[in-house]
């Protein structure tokens, strides 16, 4: 019996040891992805929690997770509360099941406007806060805060972060609100949906030559007639999502590992 023993430790140092390191790398697009040697987020850290663990969708490319870490740790340091984090991307990227488009590279979260601490049993179903008011004219002069616009302002000085999409409401909002230096609401983009959550978009990373960038941003603030056409009839018609491109062939092969 005690001969046995020892077995077992090499075995498992020898698999620890010949397993692949793969250094992290987005390919392809947000919504036309995937992530090699993603990393997971751990369920909670200084300032965060993640929702829904139990879908698995908790991998970024480290850069990412950086940003999550850090927004998390301004979070509560500044006494705002508890980031709640949604999707980032499946462990390998690629295409979800359900519920988004993009995700796919690695480089997108979702983090959700309330920041009031949520208790385990509520993670992993947790009931959604709209701060936009009903209509999507304006927020919700209830449900929003100066602190909510101090958060998406922390998120977008990062230097990674390329986009945040919000609901036109709050970016029309920011617009009115926000005083001093304002060159960081360029990077904050009006979509639809988002009335409970902003989503998170970072730059293509240095060590992903593979992945593919969005059409850069346009220069200003983005408060002007770019932003009012959001209120108009053509914004009320959700265009439906165009047919699929293939995904980059890594991915393909990637994903069918
Ligand atoms: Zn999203």
């Amino acid at each position: 019996m005690a001969a046995m023993r020892p077995r077992k430790f090499p075995i498992l140092f020898l698999l620890w040891a010949s397993w692949p390191v793969v250094a992290a790398e987005s390919i392809g697009a947000a919504g036309n992805g995937c992530l090699e040697g993603g990393e997971a987020l751990a369920p909670e850290g200084a300032g965060y929690q993640v929702l829904r663990l139990e879908r698995q969708r908790f991998y970024g490319h480290p850069a990412l997770l950086r940003v999550v870490r850090a927004l998390g740790e301004e979070t509560a340091s500044r006494g705002w509360g508890v980031l709640a984090v949604g999707d980032l991307s499946l462990a390998r990227g690629g295409p979800m099941p359900y519920g988004h488009g993009s995700h796919q590279n690695g480089l997108d979260v979702d983090i959700r406007f309330d920041l009031a601490p949520l208790a385990p049993a509520l993670r992993e179903d947790p009931p959604e806060t709209e701060v936009v008011a009903p209509g999507g004219a304006g927020v919700d002069s209830a449900r929003w805060s100066p602190a909510r616009a101090d958060l998406l302002e922390a998120a977008a000085r990062f230097p990674d972060v390329e986009r945040l999409f919000v609901h036109p409401a709050i970016k029309r909002e920011l617009c009115r609100t926000v005083e001093g230096e304002r060159g960081w609401l360029r990077k904050v983009r009006p979509w639809w949906g988002h009335t409970a959550h902003f989503h998170l978009r970072l730059a293509c990373p240095a060590d992903s030559p593979a992945c593919v960038s969005q059409a850069p941003l346009p220069p200003g603030e983005g408060c002007g007639t770019e932003l009012d056409w959001w209120f108009g009839p053509e914004a009320a018609q959700v265009p439906r999502p165009a047919a699929k491109p293939d995904l980059p062939a890594r991915c393909a092969k990637l994903l069918a590992e």
